[in-house]
């Protein structure tokens, strides 16, 4: 399970090589999708004997995956400089949620950034507290208050950069830093920048959470979450999620690992375009703000520069005003961009979004709507131009 020798070599090469083994593979270039719920041994003997390794790498029983899975939680280790495994989910939101089940306990107390995925939230305040553990919510960007609030329960954080819906960019090093120091777990959902974008082990993080729904499928085609570990952490990922009969299924793996190959490109289009119409955009009358890190001059460019390798398509847009049906009639006008939440594909998306809900501490201006939008592999020009009509659109009296 341990990355290999290719840290040196150019993130495309990567993407091609990442976990694919001749042993696996076979002449193919892609591992086969191995369906199998049974394993048969070959005697008696042979099946006492694989009881006790129950190590990855040995046929033993289908809910502990296969090739084509572990080929998927190769590549993603791989991927992670300092990382010792990689466990997968059926959905991106069970990563999360198992990484948290892996470090908590009854009694324990769970600090999450404000700027959390909403369903992360969620889970936290209304499942976990049913288990006996309490979660409190912090400001990402006040590193001294999130010192502070650090108690003697305080046993995980979780960690999200750029946030959800509102893109703010943390200090993820001086976080880790802070918590560690108080035997903290530290956890972060990486989903926006991915491992190609974010070293987030390097960073300090001992669980690094991706919803490989997103960039890593890449075609609106399936629904899975990973979480890579650390030697301390994995270990205890492992045991807790077979323990809860986690796994992604071989087909699911199969896309994913597809999905994997043309990343690099993928993002790098989807980014230069999101760039190009962010700038456009924050020229606009009808635009208060867009929040994008990779947009020079905004809050958390710095850092994204500093930490960052990598960005993606996702911009949330603040409109000047708060006019719903101005809002509604911009998205509606769009016809390139369909309106739908699970981004990360090859199409352009926009949404009507509402951060104010999902907050706890961080505050959000209460007269503006936001717009989010998923800048997919269309031309630029052909984007703008919808836009251009949403924006007619909106500015109708
Ligand atoms: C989409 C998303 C998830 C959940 O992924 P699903 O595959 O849709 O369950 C988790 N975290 C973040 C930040 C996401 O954007």
């Amino acid at each position: 399970m341990a990355g290999g020798g290719t840290g040196k070599r150019g993130l495309g090469t990567r993407l091609v090589g990442a976990g694919r083994k001749p042993e696996w593979t076979g002449p193919a270039v892609n591992p086969p999708v191995w369906r199998a719920s049974t394993y048969l041994y070959e005697d008696t003997a042979a099946q006492e004997a694989d009881r006790l390794p129950n190590a990855d790498g040995l046929f033993h029983y289908g809910a502990r995956g296969g090739p084509t899975q572990w080929a998927l939680c190769d590549a993603l280790t791989e991927l992670e400089p300092g990382a010792a495994g990689t466990m997968l989910y059926p959905t991106g939101l069970a990563a999360p949620v198992m990484a948290l089940l892996s470090v908590l306990k009854v009694g324990d107390e769970l600090l999450i950034s404000d700027n959390s995925y909403d369903p992360t939230r969620s889970f936290a305040t209304r499942a976990l507290k049913d288990y006996g553990i309490l979660t409190r919510f912090f400001d990402p960007l006040d590193i001294a208050g999130f010192a502070a609030m650090i108690g003697d329960q305080s046993r995980a954080v979780l960690l999200e950069s750029p946030g959800s819906l509102t893109m703010e960019v943390c200090d993820v090093p001086a976080l880790a830093a802070a918590a560690k120091a108080r035997g903290l777990a530290v956890l972060l959902d990486n989903t926006w920048a991915g491992p190609t974008g974010f070293q987030a082990i390097a960073h300090g993080v001992d669980l690094s959470i991706l919803a490989l729904t997103k960039h890593v499928g890449g075609h609106s085609d399936v629904m899975l979450g990973g979480v890579t570990a650390t030697a301390e952490y994995y270990p205890r990922l492992r045991q807790r999620s077979l323990m809860l009969g986690q796994q992604a299924s071989p087909d699911d793996a199969a896309l994913a690992l597809r999905g994997l190959r043309t990343m690099a490109v993928r993002l790098e289009r989807s980014t230069t375009t999101a760039l190009t119409i962010g700038t456009w955009l924050q020229q606009r009358d009808e635009v208060a703000a867009v929040l994008c890190p990779m947009l020079p001059g905004s809050s958390g460019h710095d850092l994204w520069q500093r930490d960052f390798t990598g960005g993606c398509g996702l911009l949330t847009v603040v409109m000047n005003g708060r006019d719903r049906a101005a809002r509604d009639r911009l998205i509606d006008a769009l016809d390139l961009f369909g309106i739908g939440y699970s981004w990360g594909g090859y199409e352009s998306l926009a949404l009507g979004v509402h951060p104010e809900r999902d907050r706890s501490v961080m505050g959000w201006p209460a007269d503006n709507f936001a717009v989010r939008l998923w800048i997919g592999l269309e031309d630029p020009a052909d984007l703008t131009a919808d836009l251009e009509r949403g924006l007619a659109a909106w500015a109708q009296a």
